[in-house]
């Protein structure tokens, strides 16, 4: 499902999906009682999305958790103390939990709120990938007027206002304006690609899933948790349109009041 306004080329998002390299470690599909534990699992990891553990970032780990395709201890972090319980946890959840006490767990966090790694802010709702999606999308304006981006390039950028270097592959290209998906950094993607260096850019806009906390109105200033944020950071935007469960976001900004 795409989001786009008027102004901005339209393409095929499975196309697009289909066409983005996917790291080998990177887990099949699980059925829906495997995703609800997997999900459990992702709540516990430490949410830097860092491809330390070999996988694109800390959901696919947790699909591959689940899967039994990778060890707890792939993760770095989770091995420091700060992360002690949520090890515990996730070596409970692994070793067979019921369904209800999933359940339960989750109706626990749903009540205890959504809240930023670092910045420790409450943010309303969790922004997902589209389905079938690797990261949300954002539309990025470079401040280098001489960047000329393509589909399928990779990017190189730091988005204003962040302190993490980004790579992102290019999805569509349009007034200025460069739509991507995060691909992480550049651990994640292999040390033999080529990318185009973006140099600072603006993030105009998110489009995404809203797949924990109340699904907001158009027109409504919101505190909002993309997924894929490497620092656990929450965003702030106005959401400009939506559909089902997905919205689009512009107006970004890191400093949340
Ligand atoms: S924090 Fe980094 S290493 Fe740990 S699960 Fe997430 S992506 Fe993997």
């Amino acid at each position: 499902m795409c989001l786009r306004t008027p102004l901005t080329l339209k393409v095929d998002c499975k196309m697009v999906f289909e066409s983005i390299p996917t790291h080998k470690h990177d887990s099949p599909t699980l059925g829906d009682r495997r995703q609800a534990i997997a999900r459990q699992i992702y709540r516990q990891l430490p949410g830097l999305n860092c491809g330390e553990c070999g996988y694109t970032n800390c959901t696919r780990f947790a699909a591959a958790l689940v899967a039994g395709d990778a060890e707890t201890t792939r993760c770095p972090f989770l091995l420091q103390d700060r992360f002690k319980e949520n090890n515990a946890l996730v070596g409970e959840i692994l070793s067979g939990k019921t369904g209800e006490e999933i359940k339960d767990a989750e109706d626990t966090e749903e009540e205890a709120g959504i809240i930023g790694l670092i910045d420790h802010l409450v943010a309303d709702f969790v922004l997902s990938p589209l389905r079938g999606e690797p990261s949300c999308r954002e539309d990025l304006h470079p401040f280098d007027i001489e960047v000329r981006a393509e589909v399928g390039d990779i990017l190189r950028y730091r988005p204003w206002g962040c302190p993490i270097t980004h790579f992102a592959e290019v999805l569509e290209v349009a007034h200025g304006i460069v739509t991507v998906h995060i691909v992480g950094p550049l651990h994640r993607l292999g040390r033999e690609i080529e990318w185009k260096d973006a140099g600072l850019c603006m993030v105009i806009g998110f489009e995404g899933m809203v797949t924990r906390g109340d699904m907001p109105d158009v027109g409504a200033t919101v505190r909002f948790l993309p997924e894929h944020c490497m620092m656990g950071k929450v965003h702030a935007g106005v959401i400009v349109h939506s559909e089902g469960d997905c919205v689009r976001i512009e107006g970004i900004d890191l400093k949340v009041w």
